[in-house]
């Protein structure tokens, strides 16, 4: 069973072996936050301890270390990501903070130099996180785009045809996900994206739930855009990426002005650095940085079609196990390519559910999951969502099927 090496990794999350209301932690809220593995913490630890200092232009040694530990990191996350020459990787604060500087950077820098202008059209899927959503709206406010939302079928599925009958002449964004957060669903983002390249719009793919089992390969899709976090591929909070093509990265007006990205300043004006530095105003974190590539490495030294295959093996049972409760329904039932699953059970509430887990010690996620207007579209309220990484075992999966039957007597 080549499930069995990874769950051994278990070992390597210092966080997993403690219990929790008395009973030993079953952490299947993956998709909010993996863990990390000792040796990401390590790689940090290090970093603050040795190498600790403001980067760029520092004479000093230390100044120089930190510098290199950045560019270093920068250097193995556009490896992880399939990044070529045509290129670049800009670090941010996360998922959310990478989409928000593509959105605002293609309405923003004033008439005649935006992307977005009057009448123009954005497109984001159905699918969509808040995150590559809310950020839209206000772009088609502020640039009098409009907005145009791919629907998805009953089932929560995108359909190559139902963009081709939106894309016009006037299309000049695509805003899609890897992988749906509040379903699992994994659209085909590579022909979608193609089409929408071919139609002339640039491409924005979110890949933060991607990141950590399917991380799409940047040279092999059209691309413009690629966003990802640190804590959700083994990695530190607060620290994540926008990747993508240069010439499209060089479209954007800078969300951060002030230091670090310019390269003169008057006091009527200013000239902006050359990527990457333009989109990375301030000080960065470098720890995040340092950590965020060193669980890409841990990512890729684990292999990344095996954790792939463990976390698609664990949905699969927990898809079977809850599909035998009466009265459950499984979203995106037909998702085989998911690392979570997401479900409701009539006339009880997720956050009751959630609860009697948590006192079994088994942590799960309830509610909107930051997409209100998919599930909204799917005739459904908030759900539950159980989502899995390299450590978790087929034993947790049970546990969580039994305690949601068990859940479900008590309430009904
Ligand atoms: N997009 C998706 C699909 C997500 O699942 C999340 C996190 N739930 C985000 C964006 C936002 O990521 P972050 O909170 O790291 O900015």
């Amino acid at each position: 069973d080549s499930a069995l090496p990874l769950q051994a990794l278990g070992a390597e999350f210092p966080i997993l072996a403690q219990a929790i209301n008395g009973q030993p932690l079953a952490y299947l809220d993956n998709a909010a936050t993996t863990q990390m593995p000792r040796q990401v913490m390590a790689a940090m630890r290090d970093f603050e301890e040795k190498e600790r200092a403001n980067i760029h232009r520092g004479v000093h040694t230390l100044s120089q270390r930190a510098t290199d530990a950045f560019e270093a990191a920068r250097a193995t996350l556009k490896g992880f990501i399939g990044a070529d020459k045509a290129h670049e990787l800009v670090f941010t604060s996360g998922t959310t903070e990478a989409l928000n500087l593509v959105a605002q950077g293609l309405w923003a820098g004033g008439p005649g130099k935006a992307w977005l202008r009057p009448g123009d059209r954005i497109i984001a899927s159905g699918l969509e996180h808040h995150a590559n959503l809310v950020p839209w709206q206000h772009a088609a406010r502020m640039s009098g785009a409009e907005l145009v939302i791919l629907r998805p079928d009953a089932e929560g599925r995108l359909h190559l045809k139902d963009l081709e009958a939106l894309l016009t002449p006037a299309t000049r964004v695509l805003a899609l996900t890897a992988g749906a957060n509040a379903t699992g669903e994994r659209p085909p983002y590579e022909a979608l994206l193609a089409l929408a390249a071919r139609a002339g719009a640039l491409t924005v793919l979110d890949a933060a739930q991607a990141a950590s089992h399917a991380v799409p390969h940047l040279s092999q899709i059209e691309c413009d855009f690629m966003a990802f976090s640190g804590h959700k591929m083994y990695g530190p909070m607060g620290i994540g990426a926008l990747a993508g093509r240069r010439a499209a990265l060089e479209r954007l007006y800078p969300l951060r002005l002030g230091g670090d990205m310019v390269d003169w300043v008057s006091y009527e004006a200013a000239g902006f650095a050359p990527l990457p530095a333009r989109l990375e105003g301030g000080t960065p974190h470098v720890a995040g940085a340092v950590g965020m590539a060193a669980a890409a490495q841990f990512i890729d030294q684990t292999g990344r079609e095996a954790i792939d295959a463990h976390v698609h093996a664990l949905r699969a049972q927990a898809v079977a196990g809850l599909s035998q409760i009466e009265g459950i329904t499984v979203l995106a039932p037909h998702a085989t390519q998911s690392a979570l699953v997401s479900f409701v059970a009539g006339g009880v509430h997720p956050h009751d559910i959630g609860t009697l887990l948590d006192e079994r010690g088994i942590a799960v996620r309830t509610g909107h999951h930051c997409a209100q207007p998919l599930l909204e579209h799917l005739g459904l309220g908030p759900t539950t969502r159980a989502s899995f990484a390299l450590y978790n075992t087929p034993e947790e999966v049970d546990r969580m099927v039994a305690a949601v039957a068990r859940a479900l007597e008590m309430l009904r």
